[in-house]
């Protein structure tokens, strides 16, 4: 049987999805689609950092912004192109990291050359440094397009739309507010250059950084996408969900506050063996707040347990392990399972960690939810969401064989969902229950058995789970998602050498069925089978 022209495998289809969400009179405002690589006046930005007009070389969007800074900017090659940045170049192309000018300039000229955008920043608020700002936007990417409820995986159970690929980032209208966005403006502005689908609400509570805020959405034509709203710092919500307009959104993010006092501001600066390797130009309201980073996340906590899954992902950055640490336990203690963490690093320099979590029941990729390595060991990872069931030598039909083992097991199973994409090599399902179980399995038997007229047996009452098994399931609920992908690796001579299956748990908040699930699925594709 050729497997891509299976019915019950059917072909790819887009699922446009059903969330509306409300952020207002400027969420009606029509979003223009920019290019891949494109600034936000639509000009695309060659990787050399010449813009092209938008038809022009097209690059690969998320792949040009991913390797950004993967190497550390070359501040020669910098100075050959924004001579505003020359002309702050000390000998042999050194930066005096120590003058806020100098400091202020890079970020303006990363910015202007890699983004397209262009700020304006008073001397006496925050720098944000771009290489750090822009690795909270690339992990929210991931995070939020690994988790997508929007993916054709929730296409009907009965109308045979297979898949779930992840769709292209344009197909998405995904919300998002910065809590305490600066005179920068820096996460919205480097949110929306990336997505043309994105748009913003920045809040802050410095009078001083939201008029620069205002002017920096203007100076990059950027008023349809990003709004800015001042609060007050004790009395509002952290979350304005209920206010402004404001219904539901996809994301919360927030680089807090880090500081308890100024004191500790202080104190922190000169236990430094070394002298700062940045000019901090950050005013006290913009370091220091009540609690420190951890008051400030465990105020959002609590917004977040009464607002649940109006916001699918809450985040904060973080300055500490060791707050990450505390945090962690208190989602934990409110039940939370669905977390995700990330550590950002710039070359070898300051190191920052981030926290996500969300009360909805879809899963993140695993680069998203446990991004690095805790010191101190895994204790503060969430559980993983995806594993390696098996890996073979790739030997001729070593391929169909395992899709036609992986369908044929699946299709055995009571599950409300199955769909095969021989393209891809990628199934999805959705499922009620542990129909895997042996017990399940003893069930449905005997329930076979009662129904069958050949045989005599006496009826028995038969618990309510075999009922739950019906084609028609609104899959979005189900307690458990899944999806299994046949990956083929190539050796150091490029050529095709293992092919493993891998399966990936998308939606739910059981691990235990995760677990059980992989069990099952490792012991049918083993080699004598397979
Ligand atoms: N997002 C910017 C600025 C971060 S500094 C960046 O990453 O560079 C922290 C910001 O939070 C400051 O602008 C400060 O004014 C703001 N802030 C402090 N308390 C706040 C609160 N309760 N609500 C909203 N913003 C707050």
């Amino acid at each position: 049987m050729d497997l891509n022209d299976s019915p019950k495998r059917g072909v790819k289809r887009k699922y446009a999805g059903d969330r509306h969400k409300l952020m207002g009179s400027d969420r009606s405002a029509p979003t223009r689609a920019l290019g891949p690589a494109t600034n936000a006046q639509g000009l695309s930005i060659a990787h050399d950092g010449t813009s092209e007009t938008e038809d022009d070389g097209r690059k690969t969007n998320d792949e040009y912004y991913k390797n950004l800074y993967a190497t550390e900017p070359d501040f020669s090659v910098l100075g050959t192109r924004d001579p505003d940045f020359a002309a702050l170049l000390e000998r042999d192309s050194h930066l005096d990291f120590t003058d806020p000018a100098a400091v202020m300039q890079l970020t303006k000229t990363l910015l202007k050359l890699d983004f397209g955008l262009q700020i304006e920043l008073p001397a006496d608020r925050l720098c944000p440094p771009v290489p750090n700002r822009h690795n909270y936007i690339l992990w929210l990417k991931d995070l939020l397009d690994s988790s997508s409820p929007d993916l054709d995986v929730y296409a009907d159970a009965d109308a045979n739309h297979p898949s779930g690929e992840i769709e292209p980032e344009d197909c998405r209208q995904v919300a998002g507010l910065d809590i305490g966005t600066g005179a920068s403006v820096i996460y919205p502005l480097l949110g929306c250059v990336q997505r043309s689908s994105w748009s913003f609400i920045g809040t802050d509570v410095d009078s001083r950084s939201l008029s620069y805020a205002r002017q920096n959405v203007t100076l990059n034509n950027l008023q349809s996408r990003i709004r800015i709203i001042g609060t007050r710092k004790t009395t509002d919500p952290l979350i304005p969900i209920g206010e402004h307009d404001i219904e539901a959104l996809d994301f919360v993010m927030v680089n807090p506050p880090f500081y308890e006092s100024e004191a500790e501001l202080l104190e922190l600066g000169r236990q430094k063996s070394r002298p700062p390797s940045s000019a901090c130009t950050g005013a006290p309201v913009e370091m220091v707040c009540r609690g420190g980073e951890v008051g400030f996340v465990r105020r959002m906590v609590e917004e977040s347990l009464v607002l649940r899954e109006k916001v699918q992902w809450y985040t904060s950055m973080l300055g500490k392990q060791s707050s990450l640490e505390v945090l962690v336990d208190i989602l934990r203690d409110h039940g939370i399972t669905n977390y995700a963490v990330t550590a950002f690093v710039q070359g070898n320099k300051t190191r920052r960690w981030a926290l996500g979590w969300s009360f909805g029941n879809r899963r993140p990729s695993l680069s998203s939810s446990r991004g690095f390595e805790p010191l101190g060991g895994k204790k503060l990872l969430p559980h993983p969401t995806e594993t390696t069931v098996a890996l073979w030598p790739l030997l001729k039909k070593k391929r169909e064989q395992l899709e036609r083992t992986i369908c044929d097991t699946m299709e055995s199973l009571d599950l409300a969902s199955w769909t095969w994409d021989g393209r891809s090599s990628r199934g999805v399902g959705f499922v009620c229950g542990n129909v895997w179980s042996r017990a399940y399995r003893r069930k449905k038997a005997r329930a076979q058995m009662d129904t069958d007229p050949t045989t005599s047996e006496t009826t028995e009452n038969h618990p309510s789970s075999l009922q739950l098994i019906s084609p028609k399931q609104d899959i979005r609920q189900c307690p458990f998602g899944f999806s299994i992908t046949l990956q083929i690796s190539r050796n150091a001579m490029n050529i095709e050498d293992k092919i493993a299956v891998v399966a990936r748990w998308l939606q739910g908040h059981d691990y235990t069925l995760f677990e059980s699930f992989t069990g099952m699925l490792r012991n049918s594709a083993r080699p004598e089978k397979a």
